[in-house]
């Protein structure tokens, strides 16, 4: 066996004889793809010697929990717990953890662990790890024999090197989101450079989408925004847009056509990718982060004429996501919230399937408490 297997089979073996010190907490998780999410419990491990324990206070919605919760991309394993946009306070720590103090301000995004030695780890991309990542729900636990449980759960014990340092200066219920959200558009934003003197489109104004638009604004870009729904407009103006398209208005569209330098799609649902490609201007980029249901038709011809880029991004590595909570703590910048207490979490479900999030639901934790 190879040296690095060694230690790790060793170390499931320590833990395996922890199973007694182990903590049961509440949890709410989707029995299987039809069924709506209901109490359970769940167990988390000792914190070993570089891990990080953490009481959540709240954790963000993603439209990803309901993707995996209902097995819209195939590979869900259940029960599922989801939930990837966690904060809270450091319960303990284990004895060589340096980042975060027992008593300090923490955050959890999509992932748990990689296998911190290929190249994408090494340039802090574990997002792209060769390995495959292992995701806060849903993925294989390498500390165990399960699957890892995400943050509809009272708390997590996550290695240090997954944490993120969260400032005190924030709304906390507020920087829940950008843990998936936020760092999901700040990413492709930074990657592709985006900033003053340009133009840059937001299609779809839920939880991503309105904090793709606060970015691109605190970058400098001239931001439009396209939406379904338009009785979102004022808002998207107050969050930062200069400009908003109601999408489904054709001459609207038209006005924008070779146009954009720049458009990020974070549509939840099957759309067409080729109306907003007529939109950018010579060697502009598009960047999908939004994961339909069901793949899309892109024409050749959208790309061809005026040699544009259709790209897309996934997350963002763990240093770029603490730059990313960085900036946000100095520029003041946090998600629009609605809280809800878990029991609501189907309801926010079905409101999400109808556009109808402002902007992002967040469960308070201490719902939990009487959830199992
Ligand atoms: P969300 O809050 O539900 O927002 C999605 C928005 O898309 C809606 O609010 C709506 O905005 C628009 N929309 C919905 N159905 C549409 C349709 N049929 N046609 C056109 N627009 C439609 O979802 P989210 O949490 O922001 O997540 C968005 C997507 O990104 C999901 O697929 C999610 O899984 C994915 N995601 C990807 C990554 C990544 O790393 N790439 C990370 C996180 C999430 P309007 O009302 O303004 O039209
Ligand atoms: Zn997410
Ligand atoms: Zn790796």
């Amino acid at each position: 066996m190879h040296l690095f297997e060694r230690a790790r089979a060793a170390y499931v073996a320590q833990i395996r004889n922890q199973e007694e010190t182990m903590t049961t907490v509440n949890a709410f998780a989707a029995p299987s793809a039809d069924a709506p999410l209901s109490g359970t419990t769940i167990d988390r491990r000792e914190p070993g010697p570089s891990d990080v324990e953490i009481e959540i206070a709240y954790c963000g919605v993603c439209h990803s929990d309901l993707h995996t919760a209902r097995n819209e991309w195939n590979g869900t394993t259940y029960p599922v717990v989801p939930g990837h946009e966690i904060v809270g306070k450091v319960t303990r720590v284990g004895a060589d953890v340096t980042k975060v103090k027992a008593g300090e301000l923490a955050g959890v995004g999509c992932m748990v662990d990689s296998c911190r030695t290929c190249e994408p780890c090494c340039e802090h991309e574990e997002q792209f790890c060769e390995q495959g990542c292992t995701f806060t729900y849903n993925s294989p636990d390498k500390n165990g024999d399960g699957q890892t449980y995400g943050g509809y759960s009272q708390r997590v014990v996550v290695d240090e090197a997954f944490v993120l340092k969260v400032s005190d200066k924030l709304d906390l219920a507020g920087v829940a989101p950008l843990l998936c959200a936020g760092i999901t558009t700040y990413s492709p934003l930074r990657h592709w450079n985006v900033g003053k003197g340009q133009k840059v489109g937001i299609v779809g104004l839920g939880g991503l989408g309105h904090m793709g638009v606060k970015f691109a604004h605190a970058f400098g870009a001239h931001t439009v925004l396209f939406t379904t729904s338009p009785g979102k407009t004022e808002d998207a103006k107050r969050l930062g847009a200069n400009e908003v398209v109601v999408s489904k208005d054709a001459e609207e569209m038209a006005k924008h056509a070779n146009s954009f330098d720049f458009i990020l799609d974070t549509v939840s649902a099957e759309h067409d990718y080729n109306a907003y490609l007529a939109l950018l201007k010579r060697n502009g980029s598009m960047v999908l982060v939004g994961v339909p249901e069901v793949p899309a038709p892109v024409a050749a011809g959208s790309l061809i004429f005026g040699r544009k880029h259709l790209a897309g991004s996934l997350i963002g590595g763990i240093k770029e996501t603490q730059e990313m909570l960085d900036f946000c703590a100095e520029h003041g910048i946090v998600s629009d919230i609605e809280m809800i207490p878990i029991q609501d979490i189907n309801k926010a479900y079905e409101r999400m399937l109808k556009s109808d999030v402002k902007y992002r639901f967040v469960i308070d934790s201490k719902s939990l408490a009487e959830a199992a």
